[in-house]
C-alpha cells in the first residue's frame, strides 16, 4: 500500500495560480496512480477506484493529463469567478 505522505509545500495553497483545471472521467481511470506520481505538486489523491484532485493545490500544469495513458484526465478552462478572485479550491 502506497501512503499519501505529508509534503512541505502544502502549506502553499497553489490553487490559485491556475487558468485551467484537470477534470476526471472517473469510468476511465484505473487508479494506476501515474499522474499521482507526475503531480508536482502532490495535488492527487487516491480513492476508491479513482483518484481524486484536490483543487487547493493543483495550480493547472497539465501534467497529469499529459501521462495519463487512458486519457481520463483533460485539462478545461477555469470559471471565471476563479479568474477573478483568485480564489482556491473554486
Ligand atoms: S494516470 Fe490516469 S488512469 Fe492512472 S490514476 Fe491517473 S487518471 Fe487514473
Ligand atoms: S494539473 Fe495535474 S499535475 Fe498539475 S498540479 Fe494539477 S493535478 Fe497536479
Amino acid at each position: 500500500m502506497i501512503p499519501n505522505l505529508p509534503t512541505p509545500h502544502l502549506k502553499f495553497r497553489t490553487g490559485s495560480w491556475r487558468t485551467v483545471r484537470p477534470v476526471l472521467q472517473a469510468d476511465k481511470c484505473n487508479n494506476c496512480l501515474l499522474c499521482w506520481l507526475f503531480c508536482p505538486e502532490g495535488s492527487i489523491r487516491r480513492g476508491q477506484g479513482h483518484v481524486t484532485i484536490d483543487l487547493d493545490y493543483c495550480k493547472g500544469c497539465g501534467i497529469c493529463a499529459h501521462e495519463c495513458p487512458r486519457h481520463a484526465l483533460q485539462m478545461a478552462e477555469e470559471a471565471p469567478s476563479h479568474l477573478e478572485g483568485g480564489a482556491a479550491g473554486a
